[in-house]
């Protein structure tokens, strides 16, 4: 598992406002937006590409586009559609797809309620939307289910995780041959014994939307 953490002062301001808890949701869901973007710049480093030729006013050169089957974007239900603006921002032709996980806040089990992918992903490249890389439960889930559809080349963004929950997610992908690369904001200090990261920034899904 390859683990990228992005290390850019406009990158630790815009977390910074996210974890106060006195900014008010609209400020928090454009802050996640802008922050997705930046990470998305990285995250999207090896994105396949073609050659093709275009005319410039000037000359003839050869420039890149995406290759096809273009990649596919799968922010997890609820808390992950908070990212979902800020990636196709920076990738508009990407798909879309959708994979609703809750996890037990007893038990911090995880489980999947909804999902809308397309039966087959193989060659295609998925990038996979989830603010808080908590226990590592959800991605792990989340992984597992993709592979399970085709899926070889995997790129989770997250905003924030718990040394915990990465920890988790390699032991779990040690055996695994599939390359997952991991773009981070950052990596926070611990979980506490209710499964949250500290020092975090709350429930992502209730700071975007609201407690439902
Ligand atoms: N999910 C959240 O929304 N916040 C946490 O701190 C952990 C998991």
């Amino acid at each position: 598992m390859d683990v990228h953490v992005a290390d850019h002062p406009l990158i630790a301001h815009k977390l910074t406002y996210l974890r106060d808890k006195r900014t008010d949701s609209p400020t928090f869901r454009r802050l996640a937006e802008e922050l997705v973007t930046l990470l998305a710049y990285e995250a999207t480093r090896d994105v396949r590409v073609e050659p093709f030729e275009i005319e410039t006013p000037v000359a003839s050169t050869t420039g890149i586009k995406l290759s096809n089957p273009k990649p596919i974007i799968v922010p997890i239900l609820r808390a992950g559609l908070g990212m979902l603006d800020g990636m196709v921002k920076l990738l508009p032709s990407a798909e879309v797809g959708f994979l609703g996980m809750i996890r037990n806040e007893e038990t911090l089990e995880v489980s999947t309620y909804a999902n809308r992918l397309p039966d087959d992903l193989t060659g295609r490249q998925v990038f996979i939307l989830d603010p808080m890389l908590a226990t590592g439960g959800t991605l792990v889930m989340a992984i597992d289910y993709l592979t399970s559809k085709g899926a070889r080349d995997i790129t989770a963004v997250c905003l924030l995780a718990a040394p915990e929950g990465i920890r988790h997610l390699e032991e779990e992908l040690s055996e695994s041959d599939i390359p997952v690369k991991v773009v981070l904001g950052t990596i926070d200090e611990k979980l506490n014994e209710k499964g949250y990261i500290v020092p975090g920034l709350g429930d992502a899904g209730d700071r975007l939307y609201g407690v439902v």
